[in-house]
């Protein structure tokens, strides 16, 4: 039986409200919410922040916490369908709503992609090659982790974002007081790689397995925060680039994932003697979400990562994505803002091709994600220039 949950007013039932629902109110559920909005459907937030992004433009805010059960239940009544926009929303309040209503992703993968140590053996078992790494729950495992790992970067296992819960060690005496100062939560160490540029692809499953991507992402961090996506032709080789995309999807199929799932990944500079033996390309991490190296989508492919989201949500069908604009995405961190005033938005409009999406956070505060820059054109050279220009204007640092 199909659960294709088509929107809009039927004439004989006049106008109904189709709504569906998302958990946690950050940007990421803001941009859901518009592209469910766009295609008729009502939306609801469940988000304990009075002031979430999503919460302001939602038909509906359901202001408790992510465990609440009262906020759950009303969540569950409002809504046909559920969906999750933050990864580290509690599995077990997914697995509660899914008792009830339909939830993608699921609370199964959601808990997996939440856990690094969990997370590394499902790329092991779909044979995609990850870091080497040990997992770190007890003194004897950590005393017993080889000397190959070193110089390594500790994770906490869970609850990690932008860099947050990580530890650059290079020897075991900083090993040993890294992990003491993460109070000894389960942690993975994972050997420090030299890498020649990361990469991630978003790809979206239907419940009937069908499964499309977007192009692949060059991505550029700084201080463990994404800082730039250029997506265009010959942003990566197109060997590497397939392989990205191949490994992507066999991780959303070995999970068998609905909804839409990010696979972020290092390009190893294969010349350095630590990347010998890993073949050139490694899976970092995943997040069972839309992502903030997909925004680029919002504005240069024709359906987004965010309709992709509301897709597979509603089980309705999925057609591949078509880039049609070179694309350059910037984000727009609270370090950027003056003390008394906004950044010169009017300076960078003036440039072709830009998009400014600010997601309606009150604090800039330093490291926050406060909005993001896209910059389309017609070819790479374009994009480039043009977004280099924005950077220059805005105190971002060249790329
Ligand atoms: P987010 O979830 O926001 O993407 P995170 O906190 O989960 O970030 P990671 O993706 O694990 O962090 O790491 C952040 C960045 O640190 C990576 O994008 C990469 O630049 C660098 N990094 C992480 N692990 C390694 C490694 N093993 N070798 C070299 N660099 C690494
Ligand atoms: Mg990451």
């Amino acid at each position: 039986m199909s659960q294709r949950l088509l929107p809009g007013t039927t004439p004989a039932q006049g106008p109904r409200e189709l709504t569906l629902g998302v958990m946690g109110g950050g940007q990421l559920g803001r941009m859901f919410v518009h592209a469910a909005q766009t295609m008729g459907y009502f939306t609801a937030v469940l988000d304990p922040d009075a002031l979430s992004p999503a919460g302001r433009v939602s038909h509906h805010h359901i202001q408790t916490g992510y465990t609440d059960p009262a906020g759950l239940q009303e969540l569950a009544e409002r809504c046909v369908a559920i969906t999750t926009e933050f990864e580290n929303v509690p599995a077990q309040a997914l697995a509660q709503l899914a008792a009830s209503r339909p939830v993608s992703p699921s609370a199964a993968a959601v808990g997996i992609a939440q856990d690094r140590a969990a997370e590394k053996a499902h790329f092991v078992r779909c044979g995609v090659p990850c870091a080497p790494y040990a997992v770190i729950e007890t003194q004897a495992q950590l005393d017993a982790v080889p000397d190959n790992l070193l110089p390594g970067i500790l994770k906490t296992a869970r609850m990690g974002y932008d860099g947050k819960g990580q530890a650059r060690v290079r020897t075991r005496a900083e090993l040993q007081e890294a992990w003491a100062s993460m109070q000894q939560v389960p942690c993975v160490l994972e050997k420090m790689l030299p890498l020649q540029l990361e990469c991630s692809v978003i790809v979206a499953r239907g419940a009937d397995g069908q499964c499309v991507h977007l192009p692949v992402q060059r991505n550029l961090h700084r201080d463990g925060i994404l800082a730039v996506t250029e997506v265009y032709e010959g942003n990566l080789p197109p060997a590497l680039a397939q392989r990205a995309q191949a490994a992507a999807k066999s991780i959303a199929e070995g999970l068998g994932y609905v909804g839409v799932l990010c696979v972020e990944f290092f390009v190893l500079d294969d010349s350095h003697p630590q990347a010998q033996g890993l073949g050139g390309l490694v899976v970092n991490e995943m997040a069972p979400r839309p992502h903030n190296s997909g925004h680029y989508s919002l504005d240069a492919c024709d359906i987004s990562q965010f309709e992709l989201q509301v897709r597979t949500l509603a089980q309705l069908p999925l057609t591949p994505p078509r880039q049609h604009s070179a694309a350059v995405m910037l984000n727009l961190l609270g370090d950027i803002w003056p003390a008394n005033g906004v950044p010169a938005w009017d300076q960078v409009l003036a440039l072709p091709g830009a998009h400014l999406h600010l997601y309606g956070k009150a604090n800039a505060s330093k490291g926050r994600k406060m909005g993001h820059l896209t910059f389309t054109g017609a070819s790479a050279a374009d994009v480039r220039a043009t977004a280099l220009q924005a950077a220059a204007i805005l105190g971002i640092e060249a790329f």
